[in-house]
């Protein structure tokens, strides 16, 4: 057996020119350290490394057992000079993982996320949360969506990462929400929490400042954002979990003249719990369950005959327009008990 120094010492045998142990790992540990430092060229403060374990090194290792470690030897070697060079710190959360196969000394770099926390503000209707594939040709482009693969022509998310994905020089950007609006309602008020995932960002030190300025910037009139600061991947699974209560406004259209009085007392009695099975119009793509979800509160701010703009602040996850609707008795209470009624228009103007 052909062993190098290192391995020859740590088994108590000859050393010779080609090592089958470390496949000559340590004679050349320098040469390789300095290839993989060359290649980094973006932003990170912190990093660890890895060691693939695979094949013919696979096999000698478990040839070896517990007797030498030469897995975790290749570790601390190029985690030393790796430091040393660039002078960065080895960490057990990094924001760089460098993946070495001591097969073929090739390596694999491993750009981690950024996170940043917000809240958004959706002005205008029609713009979904996240992206939204065309149905018809599952992104592909086709006639009926103008060949641009997507089913609305924007997304709340796309407009907030076209400027984050520049500024940090990052692949791609995921928006995750406290929960959505429908795409036809605006989201007003103080908006609604959510954490950008930033993908392979090759520029880390950006001031979160200058980042709210540029998508607010991008954005205009369309889409804002507030209160943004780096967080870490802990808080989407908060953010998605987290019950909020909600505040609608909605523009409702009766199909009959109806008094003050009728409508005061519909909406009386649509205080508390309320059945809510999966809205009709959801439920090709939701299951079909029982929600139980409170109103606490129903006002009216105008109304004049067959035309009325209501208030009502519920918790999250109550379907509004069949709250107004009724959705042919899924959602019980309702408001369209005495009369029909119908959201002709709604806004989220308030997530707490
Ligand atoms: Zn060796
Ligand atoms: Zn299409």
């Amino acid at each position: 057996m052909m062993l190098c120094k290192v391995c020859a010492e740590k088994l108590g045998k000859v050393s010779g020119d080609y090592c089958v142990v470390c496949c000559s790992f340590f004679e050349k540990s320098d040469e390789i350290a300095e290839k993989i430092a060359k290649s980094f060229d973006f932003e990170f403060e912190s990093f660890n490394v890895g060691i693939r374990s695979e094949g013919s090194f696979k096999a000698m290792q478990e040839f070896l057992e517990t007797r030498y470690d030469v897995k975790n030897e290749m570790k601390r070697i190029l985690q030393r000079k790796l430091s040393e060079i660039t002078q960065k710190k080895v960490s057990l959360s990094p924001e760089l993982l460098i993946v070495f196969n001591p097969e073929d000394f090739s390596f694999k770099l491993e750009i981690k996320p950024i996170f940043i926390y917000g809240r958004y503000i959706k002005r205008v209707r029609n713009i979904s949360q996240t992206r939204w594939l065309c149905g018809f040709c599952n992104g592909k482009g086709c006639e009926i969506c103008g060949f641009t693969g997507k089913r609305f022509v924007s997304s709340v998310e796309e407009l907030i990462s076209t400027p984050v994905v520049e500024m940090f020089k990052a692949r791609e950007a995921i928006l995750h929400g406290a929960g959505r609006e429908d795409v036809d309602a605006r989201m007003l008020g103080s908006g609604r929490p959510f954490v950008l995932e930033v993908l392979e960002p090759r520029r880390r030190k950006v001031e979160i400042s200058e980042v709210e300025k540029a998508v607010n910037e991008f954005c205009k009139g369309k889409v804002a954002v507030r209160d943004l600061r780096y967080t870490t991947v802990e808080e989407i699974e908060k953010v998605k979990e987290e019950r909020f209560r909600k505040v609608y406004r909605a523009k409702v259209v009766f199909d009959r003249e109806v008094t003050r009085d009728e409508l005061e007392s519909a909406l009386k009695e649509i205080i508390g719990e309320i059945k809510q099975k999966t809205p009709k119009r959801v439920l090709h793509r939701r299951a079909d369950v029982l929600r139980i979800r409170r109103v606490y509160s129903a006002e009216i701010i105008e109304h004049f005959g067959k035309i009325a703009v209501l208030k009502f602040e519920t918790d999250a996850g109550l379907y509004v327009k069949e709250l107004v609707s009724g959705d042919d008795g899924r959602t019980e209470p309702n408001l369209s008990k005495r009369f029909s009624a119908k959201v002709e228009k709604l806004d989220v103007i308030d997530v707490k």
